[in-house]
């Protein structure tokens, strides 16, 4: 595909690329050259006409600068208390306010500009997630026919929960403004096709693609994974034993971000019934979940972490021993290596979301395993990931007494099916790695219907 590779992304990494879909990005716009353009980790408010060089590398890294009222409107408001909760079905959550919504639409028509000051007449978009759904749509009303590529993240949402917000009828058009929009599973895509469906401006064409009122989009699945072979290698050398003396026997380990959409009370709860329900009063399973702090600027945040600290705290205190403590709630972010290692050590993975677009903690401590000896992964059946890894242990995290049944199973497991089990889940991660992910989305993008002409929008 010619032209250069434009990639939009709320964050922009700085320093030597890591992580799985950020080297994966670097890549494809080291093969490619062009752009990649993100919010300016300076909370600098000056200049915020321009994009600035963030430099450094064979491509360029453009950043656009925010004020403090568009952090909080666009990027913790709009983006983060209305489409986080609405796209993970916590409408309860919802927090409308007109600044908001302001704000997001101002923010993205200023990046609209800034892009289309400097795009080739052959360069490619890809835009990132929900924080930039109407950049197409503005895009558009500023003439640019370029190939625009989107790929959300998280769920797409339910059609009853758009409902919820200011404009519901928005999101469908904004959609529709991308030539391909990519979701995570063909659930999600399920979903969309439902909203489309329901819109009258909206028309399926017999090639599966659907025409809105000019545009004509394409809906795909393109589940998102990870760097497999570099985890495996990491996991193969990590150390393993930070504990001590304190080594548990029976491991089971969460790590997310702390998120209201990862279902950490019910999984402690669920770790609770199971401590109630031991029938060995030796059995000292313990649950080390670490939990990176995320958006503690949003209430929600706050509430969810006080709750957790509450939970642990009863659990450990009605089952505690001296040498022995059930729950270790670790409230940080651990580097990779030693995450990797704690994951390889581990008899259990526990991933609970209530709702999650993918949930990458379930493939890499599916790669992260011991082949010879590997861990067990019990995983929510709301996490996207869920959909292909039949090889875990299915669980839905309302169900806490499913969920405990779920992990004492898989602490009992036997190796041979422990083996079985693992082999599965390791092709599904190996067939969704990341670096396959990026050539499948762009040349699913390269041979999308083009966007000839522009009609006049309302
Ligand atoms: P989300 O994108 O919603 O945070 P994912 O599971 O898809 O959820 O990705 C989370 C990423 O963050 C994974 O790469 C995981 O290894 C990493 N991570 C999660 N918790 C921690 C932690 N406590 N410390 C360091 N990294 C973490």
């Amino acid at each position: 595909m010619a032209g250069r590779l434009i990639v939009v992304s709320n964050r922009i990494p700085t320093g030597d690329p890591s992580g799985g879909l950020v080297v994966a990005l670097h890549d494809a716009l080291l093969a490619r050259g062009g752009t990649w353009i993100g919010a300016d980790p300076d909370p600098s408010e000056e200049g915020r006409d321009r994009l600035h060089d963030l430099g450094n590398v064979p491509y360029q890294k453009r950043a656009f600068r925010l004020s403090a009222a568009e952090r909080a409107n666009y990027y913790s408001g709009y983006a983060n208390s209305v489409l986080w909760p609405v796209c993970h079905r916590r409408t309860d959550l919802v927090e409308i306010r007109s600044e908001y919504r302001a704000d997001y639409l101002a923010v993205n028509l200023r990046l609209a500009r800034l892009i289309a000051k400097e795009l080739g007449p052959q360069d490619v978009i890809w835009v990132h997630d929900y924080h930039f759904l109407p950049l197409a749509t503005m895009l558009r009303s500023l003439g640019v026919t370029n190939r625009i590529g989107f790929f959300l993240h998280i769920p797409f949402p339910n059609i009853t929960d758009l409902d919820v917000l200011p404009r519901p009828k928005d999101f469908a058009r904004w959609l529709a403004g991308y030539n391909l929009v990519g979701l995570q599973t063909r659930r999600d895509v399920a979903r969309a096709f439902e909203m489309f469906r329901a819109d009258p401006r909206a028309e399926f064409l017999r090639d599966g693609t659907v025409k809105f009122e000019e545009n004509i989009v394409s809906v795909a699945s393109f589940p998102i994974g990870i760097d497999s072979e570099q985890i495996e290698g990491i996991a193969a050398r990590a150390d393993t034993g930070p504990f001590g003396a304190a080594d548990p026997r029976e491991l089971i380990i969460g790590a997310d971000r702390l998120d209201y959409s990862k279902g950490l009370p019910q999984k402690f709860e669920a770790f609770g019934r199971l401590l109630q329900g031991r029938i060995d009063p030796q059995a000292r399973p313990t649950l080390l979940q670490i939990a990176s702090p995320s958006r503690a600027d949003v209430a929600a945040y706050q509430q969810i972490t006080s709750e957790l600290q509450a939970i642990s705290g009863r659990i450990n205190g009605r089952y505690s021993e001296l040498d022995w403590q059930p729950l270790r709630f670790v409230h940080r972010s651990v580097d990779r290596e030693r995450l990797i290692g704690l994951m390889r050590r581990a008899e259990v993975g526990l991933v609970t979301p209530l709702a999650d677009g993918m949930n990458l903690v379930a493939k890499e401590f599916v790669a992260a395993q011991d082949p010879e000896d590997p861990g067990v992964l019990v995983l929510s059946r709301f996490a996207g990931a869920a959909e292909d890894m039949k090889g875990a242990l299915l669980i839905n995290p309302h169900d806490l007494d499913e969920t405990a049944g779920a992990v004492e199973l898989a602490l009992a497991m036997p190796l041979a099916e422990r083996k079985c089990r693992f082999e599965d889940c390791l092709q599904v991660v190996r067939d969704s790695r990341i670096s396959v992910w990026t050539d499948r989305y762009l040349a699913r993008l390269a041979s999308c219907v083009p966007t000839l002409s522009l009609a006049p929008r309302a």
